[in-house]
């Protein structure tokens, strides 16, 4: 599996105090009393909950690359088309991070393209953009002969990721309580059986049921290390049930539709003000990597 990359680091600057950086961007925020109520375990079904083909493949809810475990099976199209559609605009919205990006200055000719950047904060409420993995060379000319930067991203789509939110969320209503029947039922499969013949990410329908979910994030370390977790959340206008996923994001079961919400995403152009580059190391990121688990040491 994909390590997960890391929410929040702390880098020693040779001049200077060390720049602590985190996923949570500061600023006050709304906060929702929350109640959960079970935890799910894992539930197989002989048919697929989304399309009722022969269920064959196992399907982590939430996706794994958020930390979902193994918690009932899928038919293999469903699981892969909803892997390659939406799963990536998802783990992008989860990991505060941009899949496709660019630079460019009039320092170095073209724009020169980056690995995913993932978007951290300072203290201050300043942000701080980390490459992971590799990166055009030239990226870091550019910044280094600082002045104005052009950077193009692709932020999540919020109707993909909402989509794969959705996905979750019934997945694990059916695991509490067996496939449900009815009106409301079949037009929220059908809404995410659309999604499957959708033959590249731009094709996926705007889905009014996805889209109209309630969705909280909570920041800071998950609230519980369960998978799914069936909660309701407690706001001052009545309790709204629904599930907890990987201890961090809550869906309701239930959806507002509001055409307020269909914009699509595009393409987001910022130009920045580069400052003389800061050099320091890394001194410490979060979450830790996991502990070596120690050997037992065998008989002879
Ligand atoms: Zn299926």
């Amino acid at each position: 599996m994909r390590k997960r990359p890391p929410e929040a680091m702390s880098v020693n600057r040779a001049h200077g105090g060390p720049l602590n950086l985190g996923i949570e961007p500061p600023g006050p925020m709304e906060t929702v009393p929350l109640r959960l109520i079970e935890v799910l375990c894992p539930r197989m079904f002989a048919h697929c909950p989304i399309c009722g083909d022969p269920a064959t493949t196992e399907e982590h809810v939430p996706p794994q690359r958020l930390g979902g475990t193994r918690m009932t099976r899928t038919c293999a199209r469903c699981n892969n088309s909803f892997g390659t559609l939406l799963e990536a605009d998802l783990v992008d919205w989860f990991d505060e991070a941009w899949s496709t990006s660019s630079f460019q200055s009039d320092a170095i000719p073209g724009r020169r393209q980056t690995s995913r950047l993932l978007r951290r904060w300072t203290s201050d409420g300043q942000f701080v953009f980390l490459p992971e993995g590799r990166c055009d060379p030239a990226v870091g000319e550019i910044l280094a002969a600082g002045g104005d930067v052009t950077l193009e991203v692709s932020p999540p789509d919020q109707n993909r990721c909402r989509l794969a939110l959705l996905k979750s969320m019934y997945l694990g209503l059916c695991i509490k309580a067996g496939i449900p029947e009815g009106e409301p039922a079949d037009r929220l499969r059908a809404e995410l059986l659309a999604v499957r013949d959708a033959k590249r990410k731009a094709d996926v329908p705007v889905s009014p049921i996805a889209l109209g979910l309630t969705v909280l994030r909570h920041w800071g370390d998950p609230i519980t290390e369960e998978s799914v977790v069936l909660a309701e959340l407690l706001p001052e206008t009545g309790p709204v049930l629904g599930t907890l996923l990987a201890g961090r994001v809550f869906v309701s079961a239930s959806s507002s539709w509001s055409e307020a919400t269909t914009e699509p995403t595009e393409r987001l152009v910022y130009q920045l003000r580069v400052g003389a580059p800061v050099s320091g190391e890394v001194a410490t990121v979060h979450p830790e990597p996991p502990p070596k688990r120690a050997r037992r040491r065998g008989h002879a």
